[in-house]
């Protein structure tokens, strides 16, 4: 894999639109190509290019984990098929039967999912901890886990937890830090400079921003360490096509652009739901009420565009509101263009017992949402018409 040439002088911005540019020395292209060989011809007998075989590494690949990697201040990067595929290519990597992987209790479902079975089958094993409780972080720290997995803000209730406290009782005991950083975006939150070791996104949300393609990526500061994790993604086969790349580079292009926009619209619909009489609670990290908020202040340079709020009322209230949304689309993904509404009860949290549900704060009546680049005074008419149904 090529060298990540980071430049700190260019903005997020630059990096962001520049990335891929002006790499086609036979016509000049200025967009990059779509590279859809497979295989790559050799130079001379046994004198390969930088390129010979499309599951090791692609020019749209190689375009994008650059572009990636300089976002998030890294040195390198690997870019997979989805966000599931990267968790599952690092604990391949990185694990073996008797290391302990500590990860929070409210992660991602497909996380908590990923690392549950594989822990069940004996690859390694798994404790779910609630990582804003700092006994817990110290008694799960005191079993030498070899990785800990830090999501935050998480979903739905958007709870933040410290990055740079829990890094640094871990490192103290060898542990390596893995932050998801797929709500807040390198645009919002820089997880390198709180002592992360390794950044995972779901490029599926904002990164790529416009709902049409599946990929992940694996952020490194350290070279050896990516080079490992890139010889099992070789080896175990986690490449995404060159279309969905070149996709994604395209989407990269108007990142922050989108993420502030995004961001500045939610600002809103928080204000707006905060003062509605049928609202019983508004969950963001912007609000005193949200758990974390201060360490949201300092850790993060802003507060993000997903936000959950609970209805007065019950679940046919909840449902009658949701039927009546006009704009918001009832859809379980985040980050795009377009604004999604899920109900967790029946979409996302659906697998988790009631109990577990009730345990981790997620009532019948919590809706999430994912606000995006509509005119932001149609989505709260849209909310505003909606809730004269409930
Ligand atoms: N991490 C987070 C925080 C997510 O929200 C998701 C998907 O929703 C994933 C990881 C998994 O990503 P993907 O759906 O691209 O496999």
């Amino acid at each position: 894999m090529k060298k990540v040439v980071n430049q700190p002088e260019l903005s997020q911005r630059t990096i962001a639109v520049r990335g891929g540019l002006n790499t086609d020395s036979q016509h000049g292209a200025v967009i990059p190509k779509i590279s859809l060989t497979t295989c790559y011809r050799f130079e001379e007998f046994a004198k390969p290019r930088s390129f010979d075989y499309g599951r090791k590494s692609t020019p749209n690949r190689d375009a994008v984990q650059q572009t990636i990697a300089a976002l998030e201040g890294g040195v390198d990067a690997i870019l997979t098929n989805c966000g599931m595929s990267a968790i599952h290519l690092l604990s391949v990597a990185l694990l073996s039967p008797n290391d302990l992987v500590i990860a929070p209790y409210d992660c991602y479902g497909g996380s908590y999912r990923l690392f549950n079975s594989l822990s069940q089958k004996g690859y390694f094993k798994a404790k779910f901890i609630d990582q804003s409780d700092d006994e817990a972080v110290k008694e799960a720290l005191s079993l030498k886990p070899k990785l800990i997995l830090i999501e935050t803000p998480s979903n739905p209730l958007l709870r933040v937890v410290d990055i740079k406290k829990i890094a640094t009782l871990a490192h103290e005991i060898g542990a390596l830090v893995l932050v998801d950083n797929t709500f807040m975006t390198p645009i919002l939150q820089q997880p390198f400079t709180l002592g992360a070791d390794i950044i995972i996104h779901s490029c599926t949300k904002f990164l790529n921003g416009h709902s049409d393609l599946l990929a992940g990526i694996l952020v490194f500061k350290d070279q050896k360490l990516a080079d490992d994790v890139l010889w099992w993604s070789n080896n175990i086969g986690t490449a995404n096509s060159s279309f969905d790349t070149y996709l994604l580079q395209r989407g990269l292009r108007t990142l922050s652009l989108r993420v502030l926009a995004q961001q500045e619209s939610a600002m809103k619909i928080v204000d707006f739901l905060c003062h509605h009489p049928k609202i019983a609670a508004v969950h963001h990290p912007s609000l005193q009420s949200t758990s974390g908020h201060n360490i949201a202040k300092k850790q993060q340079k802003g507060y993000g565009s997903l936000l959950s709020f609970e209805l007065k009322g019950d679940a046919q209230k909840t449902r009658q509101f949701v039927e009546k949304l006009k704009i918001f689309t009832l859809a379980q993904s985040l980050g795009g263009t377009e604004s999604l509404i899920s109900h967790p009860t029946t979409m996302t949290h659906a697998g988790i017992s009631a109990e577990a549900r009730k345990a981790a704060g997620i009532s019948d009546q919590l809706l999430r949402i994912s606000v995006g680049l509509e005119d932001v005074n149609d989505l709260i008419y849209d909310l505003t018409q909606a809730l004269e149904y409930v």
